[in-house]
């Protein structure tokens, strides 16, 4: 007799790209390709495929034949991992592809603050007239960069601004073996206390944890050169949390730079996501902030070589 086929489901809108790739691999007798967004996946699926969406405890239990999901992108802090394990359903995420485009993105960040792009060409397009001297800003070559987290993302921004700008890298990643990253000469810290009196740009790429969660608070800006630059690209707390938290303590953030702790702020990822003028008007009231609403992996590019990334990853799952 037959096996049965196995249905696989894309249950998000994906990439045409990925969409393109599943019907070309999940074709019948073998497997059952349910479109994306497929309805009803629960009932049937063995496979998943999905992009920024939850996967609850309730989706698992309910999911009785699921045995992998391929998830696009490297965050799973809405997937509940405990109950994927319990039910030995397999979690296959795309680490490191988006990790150009988001380090692309900090440097963008970096120089908008530094020459404070945003300030400046919103109000001469509101009709400010300046002078030169009023426009001043940083330069950024050769300074010294400290880094936070050297996983895929950090040691992306490492490589580029070493080898692009001649910068200096201080790195702190207690995680990391000391000949992880020897393509980047740098200095490994210790603490992230001893390095952030040095640095004319901290930069943050590290998952939100017990213990990331308000890294950088009053104490951390107050050890900071006034002329640093702040870069946070980690994504904060999820919505169904009670209390949201970032690895930045944004409060803290307010004050420093309303008190000229520091140079200005580059921001990704506010905690409050997507982030609302009624969260956040404070803050955008304030010269010299650049923030983007978390589109860090959002080019054609990364999302068509992520979302293909997760279906091959189910191939892979079943073929190998
Ligand atoms: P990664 O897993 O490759 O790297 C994370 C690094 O952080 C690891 O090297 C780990 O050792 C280190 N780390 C963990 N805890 C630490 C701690 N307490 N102190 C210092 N280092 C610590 O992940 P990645 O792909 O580089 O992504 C990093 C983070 O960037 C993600 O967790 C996510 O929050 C964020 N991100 C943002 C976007 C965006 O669009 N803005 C996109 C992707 C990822």
């Amino acid at each position: 007799m037959k096996a049965p086929p196995r249905v696989v489901a894309l249950v998000e809108s994906l990439h045409p790209d990925a969409v393109k790739l599943a019907q070309e691999l999940f074709t019948a007798p073998a497997y059952q390709l349910l479109l994306s967004p497929a309805q009803n996946w629960r009932e049937s699926a063995h496979a998943i495929v999905m992009r920024t969406g939850s996967l609850t405890r309730e989706d698992i239990e309910a999911a009785k034949c699921l045995q992998v999901v391929g998830k696009q992108g490297v965050g799973l802090d809405k997937v509940d991992l405990s109950a994927a394990k319990e039910q030995g359903v397999i979690i296959r995420n795309t680490p490191g592809i988006n990790a150009t485009a988001v380090a692309e993105l900090v440097v963008a960040h970096i120089f908008a603050v530094a020459r404070q792009i945003v300030d400046i060409g919103v109000r001469q397009r509101n009709g400010s007239v300046f002078q030169r001297h009023q426009c001043s800003g940083l330069q950024i070559t050769g300074k010294t960069i400290g880094i936070v987290g050297m996983g895929a993302i950090g040691k992306t921004v490492a490589r580029m601004l070493h080898h692009g700008f001649g910068c200096t890298i201080f790195a702190y990643d207690p995680f990391l073996a000391d000949d992880a990253w020897s393509d980047v000469p740098h200095t490994r810290a210790q603490t992230v206390q001893e390095m952030l009196p040095l640095l004319d740009v901290l930069t943050l790429h590290v998952p939100l944890a017990d213990g990331t969660r308000n890294l950088i608070s009053m104490t951390e800006f107050k050890a900071m050169k006034q002329s640093c630059i702040l870069i946070n690209h980690s994504r904060g707390e999820h919505k169904h949390k009670t209390h949201y938290r970032g690895v930045v303590n944004e409060e803290d953030m307010v004050t420093a730079l309303k008190e000229k702790k520091i140079w200005g702020v580059g921001i990704d990822a506010l905690v409050y996501d997507p982030p609302t003028l009624e969260k956040y008007g404070d803050l955008w009231s304030l010269p010299n902030v650049v923030t983007t609403p978390h589109i860090g992996a959002s080019t054609p590019q990364t999302q068509s070589e992520s979302a293909c990334a997760a279906v091959l990853n189910v191939w892979e799952f079943f073929e190998s």
